[in-house]
């Protein structure tokens, strides 16, 4: 067996470049205790994307530390950090195939049975009963016959499936109504339970939630601190 990550995560002084002398993160020092949720807030190329990407080591850092459970990232094995790194875009991935299916991709070993209670969980299982076949409807690629709200409560019962230790969510931009807002912010409760979380965020309810948010600029932190606080 792989082995566990608890999900501490610490970056210290961390600089890094996409391209050779244009730092898309400059010293970058952020404290994140197991289970905490992180909210990255910041204008369009502050460099939130960039801390996520470093998260699940798409790129190495070029100066500074970047540890998981204090442990150099790098010296984490790879596949080990990708199972255990849980990853929700804003583009909600549907793929063609049942509702079933979609719950279940990453964890084809799951239960019918699991598969309802995760559903159930963030509050997916009604809308889905109300579908031609239930669990059994079949779902295009784009996803065009489900709303995104319901598109985002399958990526939640998607992750809540999954149960990495560690989520990234890059929240979506895109306005749904107040009835589904809500829902959503109550699945994502239980969904950031008991797990470190990186939310890219653009809603205010999200925001709320965090333990910390942190508020990027050129790619350098401006703010840190709770929703009390800032
Ligand atoms: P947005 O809100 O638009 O998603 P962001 O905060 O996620 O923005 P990043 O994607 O982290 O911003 O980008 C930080 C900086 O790095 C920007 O200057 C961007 O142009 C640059 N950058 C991002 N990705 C790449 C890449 N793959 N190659 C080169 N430069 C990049
Ligand atoms: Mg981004």
């Amino acid at each position: 067996p792989l082995p566990k990550i608890q999900g501490d995560i610490r970056f210290k002084n961390v600089v890094f470049e996409y391209e050779k002398g244009r730092a898309a993160l400059k010293g970058i020092s952020l404290d994140v205790k197991a289970g905490q949720s992180i909210a990255l807030v910041g204008h369009t190329g502050s460099g939130k994307s960039t801390i996520i990407n470093l998260i699940g080591r798409f790129y190495d850092i070029k100066s500074g530390e970047l540890t998981i459970d204090g442990q150099d990232v790098r010296e984490v094995q790879l596949q080990s950090l990708r199972e255990q790194i849980g990853i929700v875009l804003q583009d909600t991935f549907i793929f063609s195939g049942t509702i079933r299916d979609n719950i279940r991709f990453g964890r084809l070993d799951a239960t019918d049975r699991e598969v309802e209670e995760v559903a159930k969980a963030v509050d997916a299982h009604e809308f889905i009963m109300k579908l031609p076949r239930g669990y059994d409807t079949e779902v295009e690629e784009r996803g065009s016959a489900l709303s995104m709200g319901q598109r985002q409560l399958l990526s939640f019962a998607r992750a809540l499936l999954a149960d990495p230790r560690i989520l990234i969510l890059d929240e979506a931009t895109a306005s749904i109504d107040t009835e589904t807002e809500i829902k959503i912010q109550d699945a994502l409760k239980i969904l950031l339970q008991g797990r470190t979380s990186f939310i890219v965020a653009h809603r205010l309810s999200t925001i709320r939630h965090a333990d910390k948010i942190v508020v990027l600029d050129h790619g350098e932190i401006k703010e840190e601190g709770n929703h009390a606080e800032l």
